[in-house]
Order: structure tokens, then C-alpha cells, then sequence
């Protein structure tokens, strides 16, 4: 039997164990991926140290897999040999659950997650369900398309499904693997694009990636300083910080909407800022694999890109530890090839 390499989490805060397997068969609803590229995610460590309710180990992680099909599976009519697609954070839906007839694919009763339901893209190989694939547009390379399959789409479909319109107010709160994307969604939508950060020395940065204002949240008020610029129609917060999340509310115009993205245990809100000028705090789900066709499609249109760090699936620890130090600039990718 032909073999491939897998890095995988034996046990919650187990090391990384790169292991050989036999390439696996895919079964009905599926399709075999030749990995290409796969990046790191912060999410990874749910499955690292075992954070997510009921994951079986040893389990492979990876949530942001382009790559290759190379085999399809029964009862898979629109996909074939040869194309070379994605897989995201979401793991596929069934088409048939109250949620899904709603049209709410997201919220599957499945649950699907790539990388901690079934294996992902830390392999060679992985089975992925045809429900959870999106077609990469020619104009990406693997590792430049990475990243655009969680930190890409959960930016872009926040934006993209926020209320602003172009010449909104548009602050991105974080400048790192999230923000860096986002302030560049921000920009292209045609938003009058802020970027907060902690300390001067990202303002280069900020305005590098297009954002029109920059605040330093260290030395300004935050709430203080959107306020002077008209009130903020959106703030996405790229953070997971609740405490930095609850410094910017006040920074909301009328209407405005505070977008989370990042898990944090709580935040405080102020109803009276809330009730007083009608604004909302809401959670945003990524997306479905639609919504990262779509965020793939804009990035190439735009010229968006990820700022990335690639190396091969060996270095899959240092990788990791890069990644969970926060020290990357911005994302981390593992190569197959
Ligand atoms: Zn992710
Ligand atoms: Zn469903």
C-alpha cells in the first residue's frame, strides 16, 4: 500500500508525531486531497491541547488546506480529478437539517470541523466531504492561498455581511494575523479604513496595508478618537482580549455594530451606549466553503494577500510554537511539497 506522512496530536498536549499511514480511500460524499499547502492556525491548539469537547485522537489538524484532488469518492457529481480546491474552518453541511432547508449551512446539526471532526491538512493526503471544498481561482499560489480559508474568509464575510457601505467608518481592531487581512477587505469594500493597534510603531505598518487613519491604543482613547472621526458604522475586533474589545464600544456611531471574531470568556458591554444610539454587538460564524470561493475570488480581484511564513510539514512543532508565540509576521504555512 502506497504511504504518506501525517503529522499528527497523539493525545491532548501531546508532541506532534510526524507518521507514516497508508493514503486513504475516499468514501461516498468525499474526495481525496493531495495536500499542497496548509496553514497554522491559532484554532489548532483546540485540537493541541484538547480544548474542543469529544475530539478522538490521534487526530491530524489543519483547517486552512488547499491542494489537489486526486480521487472521488460515490454520489460526488460536481467535482473531479484534478482540480485544486480548499478547505476552511467548516467541515461540510447535509443539505437536509432544519438549519441547512433554512438556509442556514453554517449551523449544520452535523457540526462538521476540519481538522478536529475528521483529519486535516497537516498530511500528505486527507479525505475531505464534498460539501466543504471550494474552488481556488488560477492567480494564488498554495501558501499565498492558505491562510484566505479561516483568517481570509472570517474577516471578508464579516465585512461583506456588516451593514457599512462604501465611505463608512470602518475600524479594524488588531493588526495581526486577522487584522492585517482585514484592514485590507476594509480598504478594497471602499470603507474609510482605521486601524487600532497597541503602540506607535505599527502605524507604518497600518498605513502600508491602506488604513486611512491609525490610533494607537496605548497612548489615545480609542472610543475617544472614532468618535472624533463621526462614530464607527462597524468595528471588527480581531483581538482576544475582552477588556480591549470593551475599550473601543464607545467608538460606535449610531447603528453601529461591534463584530467579534474571536473567542474570548466575556466582555463587558454598556447597555446604556447600546440602547442610547441603537447599537449592537454580534458574533460572526466564518463562513461555509461558498463564502471562501467568494473570499478567494475578491483577494485575487484586489490583490489582497496574506503575509506569510512557509515551512515544510518537518517543521511542523517550530511551526506551531511560531505560530502560538504570536511572533509571526503574520501567518505560518506548512509546505508538502
Ligand atoms: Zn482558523
Ligand atoms: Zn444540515
Amino acid at each position: 500500500m502506497p504511504k504518506m506522512r501525517a503529522a499528527q496530536v497523539p493525545r491532548p498536549n501531546g508532541p506532534f508525531e510526524i507518521v507514516e499511514r497508508e493514503i486513504p480511500e475516499p468514501g461516498p460524499g468525499t474526495v481525496r486531497i493531495k495536500v499542497q499547502a496548509c496553514g497554522v492556525c491559532h484554532s489548532d491548539s483546540l485540537v493541541k491541547e484538547g480544548a474542543w469537547p469529544g475530539i478522538k485522537y490521534p487526530r491530524v489538524p489543519g483547517h486552512e488546506v488547499i491542494g489537489i484532488i486526486d480521487a472521488v469518492g460515490r454520489d460526488v457529481a460536481e467535482w473531479t480529478a484534478g482540480q485544486r480546491v480548499g478547505v476552511g474552518w467548516h467541515g461540510g453541511y447535509c443539505g437536509h437539517c432544519d438549519a441547512c432547508r433554512r438556509g442556514n449551512f453554517f449551523a449544520c446539526v452535523l457540526g462538521w470541523v476540519t481538522g478536529i471532526t475528521f483529519d486535516g491538512g497537516y498530511a500528505d493526503y486527507m479525505i475531505a466531504p464534498a460539501t466543504a471544498l471550494a474552488l481556488v481561482p488560477e492567480g494564488l499560489s498554495a501558501v499565498e492561498a492558505a491562510p484566505l480559508m479561516c483568517a481570509g474568509i472570517t474577516t471578508f464575510n464579516a465585512l461583506r455581511n456588516s451593514a457599512a457601505i462604501p465611505g463608512d467608518l470602518v475600524a479594524v481592531l488588531g493588526l495581526g494575523g486577522l487584522g492585517h487581512l482585514a484592514v485590507q477587505y476594509a480598504v478594497e469594500m471602499g470603507f474609510k479604513t482605521v486601524g487600532i493597534a497597541r503602540g506607535r510603531d505599527k502605524e507604518p505598518l497600518a498605513r502600508k496595508l491602506g488604513a486611512h487613519h491609525y490610533i494607537d491604543s496605548q497612548t489615545q482613547d480609542p472610543a475617544a478618537e472614532l468618535a472624533k472621526l463621526g462614530g464607527a458604522r462597524v468595528i471588527l475586533a480581531t483581538v482576544t482580549n475582552g477588556e480591549a474589545m470593551a475599550a473601543v464600544q464607545g467608538g460606535l456611531g449610531i447603528n453601529g455594530t461591534l463584530f467579534i471574531i474571536g473567542a474570548v470568556g466575556s466582555l463587558a458591554a454598556s447597555p446604556l451606549l447600546l440602547l442610547n444610539g441603537r447599537r449592537s454587538i454580534k458574533g460572526w460564524y466564518s463562513g461555509t466553503s461558498i463564502d471562501s470561493q467568494d473570499t478567494l475570488g475578491f483577494s485575487v480581484l484586489t490583490g489582497v494577500r496574506s503575509m506569510n511564513e512557509a515551512l515544510p510539514l518537518e517543521r511542523v512543532t517550530e511551526a506551531y510554537d511560531r505560530m502560538m508565540s504570536g511572533k509571526a509576521r503574520f501567518r505560518v504555512v506548512l509546505t508538502m511539497e
